[in-house]
């Protein structure tokens, strides 16, 4: 992929811009507020390039999944009071997308302010893609800035039919965006051997894509999480009670295969922690994971399992990671997804390039206080792993006047 088009390439003196971004933010239960203003933050650069050029932001998001119909519950108004506290430039909010209200406050916004609008699916066509709404959306703009990569895998009317109203020299990728495609190309296209990924989460059947490709491309694949007991299980393996898709075992058995004839070092944990129950308290004990007993479920990596990952990860030079190695939300059950949280920070130290994506291994580099020791935290979940499937994702073609 040539040079990304970025607010570098765009003028923004006397323009409003149109940025999409990411504030699908957790709010707290109880005061309602911004509990993580993570992705607020990482929209800031972009932000700022455009009002230190001289020109105003119209800034647009979705929130939740509030189904097409205005609810409360899931105004911006949270993220508006949340930006006015990181921003030292004036900040409006108007509580639609759309509308005469919207197109005034547009037409009045002087340089140097920021306009919110409020969450756009309120309306039905924003995830319908719908040609009349996104229509309207480019009509508050004059250039238009695509920033939420989180959302890049979804053709939405924001997020890409929006990007057809605006000629070439007027869209581009924000800062964090670009960053993110970059990134990921860097892992995908210009890797240094040895390229190891690390595939954890819930379900084999999330992931078969991007096993797949990643067994073109990586010389180690370890997997963890519950995917790894479907594995077990289609090699003759007794795993109790653990996560196990009886449907898969065949698509566990063919990527086994796969790694075989390619010669992709395939690994599986060797031992698990196993629970009684599906609970942080319940009776815990540590076996081989091919040999679970019934009634027992393997919530996490055992300690072998731990070193052997760690050691194949710390002499890698790519190194990937997506998805946890075990319920890490539970405390008795995290211990895995922290080492290997800790492997990957050392061998990123050890001088390694390393990407971590994904909602759930994000959180856990946070939690671990690891964050500030990895290359590049990705904001994408969803989006990502279509990246890395190989996909075009809808949001990047629409910049770059691609078919999706
Ligand atoms: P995913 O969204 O596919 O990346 O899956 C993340 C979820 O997988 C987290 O909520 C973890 O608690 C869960 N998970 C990880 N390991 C296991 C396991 N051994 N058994 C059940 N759930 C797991």
């Amino acid at each position: 992929m040539d040079r990304l088009p970025t607010p570098d390439n765009c003028t923004f003196q006397g323009r409003r811009a149109l940025i999409r971004v990411d504030f699908n933010v957790p709010l707290d239960k109880n005061t309602g507020l911004v509990k993580d203003d993570t992705r607020i933050r990482a929209s800031l650069p972009t932000i700022r390039k455009v009002i230190d050029e001289g020109g105003s932001v119209i800034l647009m998001s979705h929130l939740g999944r509030p189904k097409g119909k205005r609810d409360d519950k899931y105004s911006l108004r949270p993220v508006y009071q949340c930006l006015k506290g990181l921003l030292d430039c004036e900040i409006l909010m108007v509580n639609d997308c759309i509308g005469p209200e919207v197109e005034a406050a547009a037409q009045s916004l002087k340089p140097g302010q920021v306009l919110l609008l409020e969450n756009l699916r309120f309306y039905p066509e924003e995830e319908q893609g719908d040609r009349a709404f996104a229509s309207k959306l480019a009509d508050l703009g004059d250039v238009y800035v695509n920033d939420a990569f989180g959302a890049a895998h979804r053709a939405h009317a924001s997020t890409a039919v929006v990007a057809g109203f605006f000629p070439t020299d007027r869209k581009c990728f924000g800062y964090l965006m670009a960053a993110e495609i970059n990134n990921a190309n860097r892992v995908l296209h210009q890797f240094t051997r040895p390229f190891t990924a690390i595939i954890g989460g819930a379900k084999v059947s999330d992931k078969i894509l991007v096993l797949q490709r990643l067994l073109e491309l990586a010389d180690n694949v370890l997997i963890g999480g519950g995917m790894a007991y479907t594995f077990f299980k289609a090699l003759g393996g007794n795993v109790g009670n653990s996560l196990c898709e009886e449907d898969r075992l065949e698509t566990a058995r063919q990527l086994l295969d796969t790694a075989q004839s390619k010669g992709v070092n395939l690994l599986l944990p060797q031992d698990s922690v196993t629970a009684s129950a599906f609970s942080n308290d319940a009776n815990i004990s540590i076996c081989p994971s091919h040999q679970i007993s019934s009634g027992y479920m393997a919530l996490d990596i055992g300690p072998q399992a731990r070193e052997e990952f760690r050691r194949v990860i710390i002499s890698s030079h790519t190194v990937l990671w997506n998805g946890p190695l075990g319920v890490f939300e539970f405390e008795n059950f995290q211990e895995g997804t922290r080492a290997i949280a800790e492997a990957v920070a050392e061998a990123t130290s050890r001088g390694a390039f390393s990407l971590v994506g994904g909602g759930d291994s994000v959180a856990a580099v946070n939690r671990f206080g690891l964050a500030e020791r990895i290359s590049f935290v990705s904001t994408g979940g969803g989006a990502l792993l279509e990246y890395f499937e190989g996909k075009t994702l809808p949001g990047v073609a629409a910049i770059l006047n691609l078919n999706a």
